[in-house]
Formats: structure tokens, C-alpha cells, sequence
């Protein structure tokens, strides 16, 4: 009798363990497999030029471009914005290789880092740029007094690649909601967490596009990581489409496949929103164990915790427009 209750009290430490500990277990597994090689450059389409045989760029509009890494295999894209003063570089790769000669190509205008997110696919890692701009949250301005900010495990999850969390060195820092002038255009900054507390989205008040980070993009959405919450995402989906005009082409920065860079509609956001809160009220019914798979629409899913683990409070409310 004595040996069960023992037995039974070292099984639930276990399991309390796996639980509080499902986020580094998780990245530890993803690192034990190791990244898939680079895959083979496929037709990309005539939209899209390769820069050298990792790079390839489409313009999208007039000094708008999408830059990919499509042999990759999370296969990245990130934006280069350009304006008659300056320009921005809205997210900068896995850093596998350095983005900076190419969105150098590109404009003779200074450019300003924006990271979506601070996952290391899109920061860049040991690549340092000039200007570096950040949302301006307060637990982030608390951490880096000097301007400083030292990356963290959960923010960053580099070492699922084997990578070191990054110190930024931030010149700028953009409250959500507000205006970033690049001469004669000007983006809008729409704070957008869900994927993470961190996220970011930028809105081209000119062109009508949304630049959309990994809140949303084709494919499977996580919303399972350390940083991830299901209020929070309902927070960005709302913003979101409080802030764009319908008919507003929404840029993501992964695609699953060729060719050209990954784009969405505002109605897969309304789809988005749609989801979570079925989700929520538990009118939506996942599949899988871990993390759960939710259908949003035939080209989206949401990867979530199962629901007793999922946070439905927005953790800062008060930034919201
Ligand atoms: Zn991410």
C-alpha cells in the first residue's frame, strides 16, 4: 500500500513536471531532430526574380518588396518598405544568411529593422543592424533601460536550431497604434499578440497592405508556444480589423508552397476571429493531442493548447485601440 502511494505521488510529480516543463521539452525535441537541409530552388513564378540561390524578391507594388527564403524550410518572407526618407525591413530571416547587401540592392535610403516578433527566424540573430525599431511595451522598455534588450528563451526559442537569444540594440521605440513616416509614406504599427506578447503587424496606410508577421499567414498558425495566448490572439484579430479597410491584401511571413510570397485577405482574419471564438465557447472541436489542430478555413489552422490549458486573458488589454 505504503509502495502505490509512493508510485502514484512520483507519477503525478511527472506529470506536474511535463506540464509546467511542455515548452522546453517541446524545443528540445524539435532540436534533437535538427534542421531539414535547404531545400532545392523551385519555379517561383514570373512575379519573382532569385537575388543569388538563397534570396528571391517580388515587388509588390512600387518600393514595396517581398523577399524570400524559400529553400528554407519554414520558408520565411520578409518586406522592404521604402520611402523617400527612409525604409523599413520588416523582419530580417533566420540570419542562415545576411539579408542587409540585398535590402542594400534594393534602396540607397537608410533602413530601420522592425522585427515582427522576436522568434529567431525573423530577428536575424548575429546579423546587427544600423537602425533597429521595437514595439514600445512596457515589461520590454522595464528590461532594457540602456535600450539594450537581451532576448529571452521563451521570446526567442532559438535553440531549436542551436542559435543564442540575441541582444537588440534598439534606436527607436514605436507605441502600438501609432505612426511611422518614411518621407512620403507612412506605415502604421498595429499591436497584434496571439503567435506571441510580442507581435507586431505594419499596416501601408498607402498601398492598402498589411504586413502581418506570423500572426496570420497561410498554413498552420501557433498559438501553443511559451509566449502564445488565446485572449490575446483574440486582441490582434480584433485590432486588426478595427484598423484595415476591407479590402486591404494581408502579407504573412511563412508560406507552405511555391510559388511567390504568402498572401491572405482580411476575410481570413474574420475567419480567424470566427475560430477563436468557437473555440472559447467550445462550439469548435479540435484534433490531436498535442498541440490540437483547429480548422479556421481551407487555408489556415490553428495549432492551440488543448483547452485546459489555454489563457483567455489578454494580457495587456489596456494597448487595444
Ligand atoms: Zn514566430
Amino acid at each position: 500500500m505504503k509502495t502505490a502511494v509512493i508510485a502514484l505521488f512520483v507519477i503525478a510529480g511527472l506529470a506536474a513536471v511535463a506540464v509546467t516543463q511542455r515548452h522546453r521539452i517541446l524545443v528540445y525535441a524539435v532540436a534533437m531532430q535538427g534542421a531539414p537541409a535547404l531545400a532545392d530552388p523551385a519555379d517561383e513564378g514570373p512575379a519573382v526574380y532569385w537575388h543569388d540561390d538563397y534570396f528571391t524578391v517580388q515587388p509588390l507594388a512600387e518600393r514595396t518588396f517581398a523577399i524570400g527564403e524559400p529553400r528554407y524550410y519554414q520558408q520565411n518572407y520578409s518586406y522592404l518598405i521604402v520611402g523617400s526618407e527612409r525604409a523599413v525591413l520588416f523582419d530580417a530571416g533566420p540570419g542562415f544568411r545576411d539579408i542587409r547587401p540585398l535590402a542594400r540592392s534594393l534602396t540607397d535610403r537608410p533602413i530601420t529593422f522592425i522585427p515582427s516578433h522576436f522568434h529567431y527566424d525573423h530577428v536575424g540573430n548575429d546579423i546587427t543592424f544600423e537602425n533597429v525599431a521595437v514595439v514600445d511595451l512596457p515589461y520590454l522598455r522595464a528590461r532594457a533601460p540602456d535600450d539594450r534588450l537581451q532576448l529571452r528563451f521563451a521570446e526567442h526559442l532559438g535553440m531549436a536550431e542551436g542559435l543564442r537569444a540575441p541582444t537588440l540594440e534598439i534606436d527607436e521605440w514605436i507605441a502600438p497604434g501609432s505612426r511611422i513616416s518614411l518621407g512620403d509614406r507612412t506605415l502604421q504599427l498595429l499591436y497584434t499578440p496571439g503567435h506571441t506578447e510580442d507581435s507586431v503587424s505594419l499596416l501601408d496606410l498607402e498601398s492598402g497592405h498589411l504586413f502581418s508577421g506570423d500572426f496570420i499567414y497561410p498554413g498552420p498558425l501557433f498559438a501553443f508556444l511559451p509566449n502564445s495566448g488565446m485572449g490575446d490572439y483574440l486582441q490582434g484579430a480584433a485590432t486588426v480589423l478595427g484598423s484595415v479597410p476591407a479590402h486591404t491584401r494581408v502579407f504573412g511571413a511563412h508560406r507552405v508552397a511555391p510559388p511567390g510570397a504568402p498572401e491572405l485577405a482580411v476575410a481570413d482574419v474574420l475567419d480567424l476571429q470566427s475560430a477563436l471564438r468557437a473555440i472559447r465557447a467550445g462550439g469548435l472541436r479540435g484534433g490531436g493531442a498535442y498541440p490540437v489542430v483547429y480548422p479556421v478555413n481551407a487555408r489556415v489552422e490553428l495549432h492551440a493548447e488543448p483547452w485546459w490549458l489555454q489563457d483567455w486573458t489578454p494580457r495587456h488589454a489596456a494597448l487595444a485601440p
